[in-house]
């Protein structure tokens, strides 16, 4: 695994600090999660919580007083399992990988992840997450990893239903449905409305979320009149759609950004991998303008978005960059892109208690970056400070104009 400009033997040290002790932030500019912004504040950690802010305390144990202080963002929707064969350099199919190899290269992707700046992801999802989802604890450098193991994609509406329960029975902490197929294939649905309503029904029965991908309108509709939680990719949702999901409180995770130019960018090692084929490559080239525009339709319509970025092979560790796109090329404002990364995909996932914001009561996943995003957007690739539950990972210097994200080997 190739390590970020903290050395192994630098890290581990970091790693060393008790998250017991009380230990204190300054901050120059702190981005509240929620739409605030305090200037020259402390925050105060204890037990790996914010406890209070505090502007009297000017000596901090970590000075971050030129930088710009923000919750750890959180990806709602990363393959975080995904990545290129070392040999091939190819896009891996997880069946045809020994699961030693499957695992490490996810470990790889998860720390490359949170060096990225993100202190949470939902990986919706594959059965091996569970094994690097127990390695969540100190002082293994991982994000949270909130799980759906295997997605769930047909059977009878009893079997669905037994599918859901078997999926929690093992632990999954939310359920992933497929209703249509993808961009790729255009988009139609895959499940009907009985179909939807058995998962989504058993799954709010037993406290868990559904996210359902879903490209094209009619699957998104079944979804949202089932009562799911959130509609993935959605680049073709009509005017109804964002209308029905405003009513119901649909969230919408629109992944037009890093997902589909990652996949453009890295063609030579996606062509021919399943659905990859020449044509899927026309879909999802035309589908960019398509995903914006829908984007825009939403935006305008208040639905709830939250940030995901639907990131493979070759996007984690620049997970970030969705933000760049939904504001440079979806005209989002900076601060509503930045909530979607922070409260917003915390209320999602049921975690606004724990996680997205700064406040007191909060678990002190804190980072920084060097630049406010707010003013220029491609500050958020120059993160330079990663706290989870008030552990630094991360605490480095860049040069002007220095971009702090780190690929795996195989990246771009
Ligand atoms: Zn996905």
């Amino acid at each position: 695994m190739k390590l970020t400009k903290v050395g192994s033997a630098a890290l581990m040290l970091l790693c060393g600090m008790a998250a017991a002790q009380q230990i204190t932030v300054r901050a120059g500019t702190l981005i509240d999660g929620k739409g605030a912004v305090l200037h020259n504040t402390t925050l105060v950690i204890e037990g790996g919580k914010i406890v209070r802010i505090d502007p009297s305390i000017k000596k901090a144990t970590y000075d971050l007083s030129t930088l710009t202080v923000m919750p750890g963002w959180i990806d709602t929707h990363t393959h975080i399992a995904a990545y290129f064969d070392r040999q091939t350099h190819r896009a891996s199919h997880l069946k045809d990988t020994p699961v030693e190899t499957a695992i490490l290269s996810e470990a790889e992707n998860a720390y490359l992840t949170m060096m990225g700046g993100f202190t949470t992801v939902q990986s919706p999802g594959s059965f091996q997450d569970k094994y690097l989802r127990e390695f969540d604890m100190d002082p293994i450098p991982l994000p949270r990893i909130l799980t759906s193991l295997n997605p769930i994609m047909k059977g009878t509406p009893d079997e669905i239903r037994d599918q859901v329960r078997k999926q929690v029975a093992d632990g999954a902490d939310f359920i992933k449905l497929f209703a249509t197929k993808s961009i790729r294939e255009g988009g139609a649905p895959t499940l009907n409305q009985e179909q939807i309503d058995a998962a989504c029904g058993v799954a709010k029965k037993l406290g868990k979320r559904v996210i359902v991908h879903a490209q094209g309108p009619e699957g998104a509709k079944m979804a949202v009149l089932a009562g799911c939680t959130a509609i993935e990719h959605g680049n073709y949702l009509t005017d109804e759609v964002l209308d029905l999901m405003v009513q119901h409180g649909t969230y919408f995770d629109p992944n037009w950004g890093l997902l589909l130019h990652n996949y453009i960018e890295n063609k030579d090692r996606y062509l021919n991998v399943g659905n990859f084929d020449a044509a899927g490559f026309d879909f999802m080239q035309k589908g960019i303008p398509v995903g914006i525009d829908t984007f825009h339709r939403a935006m305008a319509k208040h639905v709830k978005m939250v940030f995901g970025t639907d990131g493979g092979a070759g996007a984690h560790g620049r997970n970030a960059e969705e933000m760049v796109y939904r504001v440079r090329d979806g005209g989002q404002p900076a601060m509503d892109a930045i909530n979607g990364a922070t409260s917003f995909a915390a209320e999602s996932l049921g975690l606004q208690d724990q996680i997205g914001s700064i406040a007191p009561g909060m678990q002190a996943d804190i980072i920084a970056t060097d630049g406010d995003p707010i003013a220029d957007i491609l500050n958020v690739r120059r993160v330079v400070f990663v706290m989870k539950g008030g552990r630094v990972y991360k605490n480095i210097h860049l040069a002007p104009g220095e971009s702090s994200i780190v690929l795996g080997p195989n990246g771009l």
